[in-house]
């Protein structure tokens, strides 16, 4: 029964336990025991709070049986968090050595509204250092394996949550996404992942990469998961001064209708610039698929062209690093985590801390950042990447008009394997090519599981205008339906098991 409950959706799970058919607690226990099992092999968490996730499962199970509602359609239901989030009860590292030891203050905005939906927090997950990376390789805590191919990355910077979607250790998790992060490690993992727009979740307590790309988003082994959590986690939020103040879509609805599985009426842009030259052929084929399927489904199909994306990963590049050097800054050996006490002066202990406390990959971005906005050089790099930005979101704009979403494929190739390109920066960033976009303007997208090549993992992505997750989830989830009727059932349920797991 235990290592069953870990193969259900959060819906089903959700309805168990709301109708007394199975405990939370009972359920958090299944989840505890294959995280136990597998989780050696996997590595996708940091931390796990079993006590915790016990102890807020039991209060659920004494809600229920004193006849109290829910607290949220998802209450009692298991969940991984990103380690960037903040978390008064559990370490915060952010995948990096510079917080190794500290005690956030404080619980994210993401943190408070999933505890109080009665959602389990099994525990934190890794990711890479600060959330730049596409492998989970730039993590100061190891690596963590896909469970396609544990020869492989799970992709990142996200990869311990989406590697905890696909080893079934948790049947929901949280990301963040400010150039993929969600979106590729799902695409790598056959899991959901959904970057919503910018100012959709709130940033409050979300230990800052690039602040004006990065969103949390929810991750899940189903469409209707992802939106069920989207609700929970989406709305407006005072403590955040770029949070939107206005209601979130309505996702779940959204996606119950879409498995009804019809797309007339609907037109789906097909972007040109992606989805050809550079992409591995087995991912090609997969996109050329989801294509036909889409029209089969009765959606219209229309090329659009976004002739500025092909400049989008060389301004991100710059607009990230730029962010990323101002807001880690405040990483002084003063006030978080480890401190070096090397020398006499304040500035010598700071640069011996963060010399100690930074790996290469966040150092490389703090430089290049540095350079960027540096005086003399901030209008040709800087400011000429703000220019691009707001050429990418006006071919956004134009395709919208022509479109009510547009699909690519979600990464250029399938999950590669461990060591392949971690010392190729380049190499690493072009992972992001066909996210990176959406990022920039701001607007909305999910990857969802478009089958297999060569036996891994592919995710076609479907994008939306700025507060249109609502057609997003709708064209997702009737492509899923349709997916898994032609392939007899979930993609996920055709990964490989793993050596300590049962089921
Ligand atoms: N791979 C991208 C980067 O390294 C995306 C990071 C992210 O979305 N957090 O910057």
């Amino acid at each position: 029964m235990s290592a069953e409950l870990t193969r259900l959706t959060a819906a089903e799970l959700a309805e168990k336990i709301h109708t007394r058919e199975v405990s939370a607690v009972e359920v958090a226990q299944a989840h505890l025991d294959r995280v136990a099992a597998v989780d050696g092999e996997v590595h996708a968490f940091l931390h796990v709070a079993t006590d915790a996730a016990l102890a807020s499962a039991a209060m659920v199970d004494e809600g229920l049986a004193a006849g109290t509602a829910p607290a949220s359609p998802l209450a009692g239901v298991p969940l991984a968090l990103k380690d960037v989030f903040t978390t008064l009860d559990m370490p915060t590292t952010a995948g990096s050595k510079i917080l190794e030891g500290w005690r956030p203050p404080y619980d994210a905005t993401v943190t408070s509204r999933l505890r109080s939906a009665g959602i389990t927090i099994l525990g934190k997950t890794n990711m890479d250092e600060f959330a730049m990376g596409s492998s989970t390789e730039y993590s100061a805590y190891g690596v963590t394996r896909n469970p396609w191919d544990t020869s492989r990355v799970p992709g990142g910077s996200g990869g311990g949550s989406a590697a905890a979607l696909a080893s079934f250790q948790a049947p929901l998790a949280i990301g963040t996404d400010t150039g993929g992060s969600i979106r590729q490690p799902a695409a790598f993992t056959g899991t959901v992942g959904v970057k919503p727009t910018y100012g959709g979740v709130s940033r409050y307590g979300l230990i800052a990469c690039a602040s004006s790309l990065d969103q949390g988003g929810p991750c899940a082994r189903t469409v209707l998961d992802a939106a069920l959590l989207h609700e929970v986690i989406g709305g407006y939020d005072p403590l955040d001064s770029t949070s939107i103040d206005e209601r979130v879509p309505s996702v779940v609805e959204a996606a119950r209708l879409g498995t009804s599985g019809d797309l007339s009426g609907l037109r789906v842009g097909v972007v040109r610039e992606l989805g050809g030259e550079g992409y591995q052929a087995g991912v090609r084929a997969s996109y050329e698929e989801a294509l036909r399927q889409l029209e089969k489904l009765g959606a219209e199909l229309v090329e659009v062209s976004c002739p500025h994306f092909e400049y989008g990963l060389a301004a991100y590049y710059l607009i990230l690093p730029s962010e990323v050097s101002s807001n880690l800054a405040r990483f002084d050996a003063m006030r978080y985590g480890l401190r070096v006490d090397k020398g006499a002066s304040a500035e010598e202990v700071m640069a011996a801390t963060r010399e100690a406390g930074f790996g290469p990959e966040v150092k490389r971005r703090i430089m290049l950042g540095t350079y960027a906005l540096s005086s003399g050089y901030y209008d040709a790099y800087y400011g000429q990447a703000q220019k691009v930005r707001t050429l990418i979101s006006r071919d956004f704009a134009a395709a919208f008009g022509q479109a009510d979403v547009l699909v690519s494929p979600a990464t250029p190739t399938t999950a590669f394997p461990i060591g392949d390109k971690v010392d190729d920066p380049l190499a690493m960033y072009l992972n992001d090519l066909a996210t990176i976009p959406t990022n920039l303007a701001g607007t909305a997208a999910l990857s969802v599981p478009s089958g297999l090549a060569d036996g891994l993992p592919v995710g076609l992505q479907v994008m939306a205008p700025a507060l249109g997750e609502a057609v997003m989830y709708r064209v997702a989830a009737a492509y899923e339906a349709a997916r898994q009727a032609e392939d007899g059932g979930p993609l996920i349920n055709r990964v490989p098991s793993l050596p300590g797991g049962v089921a």
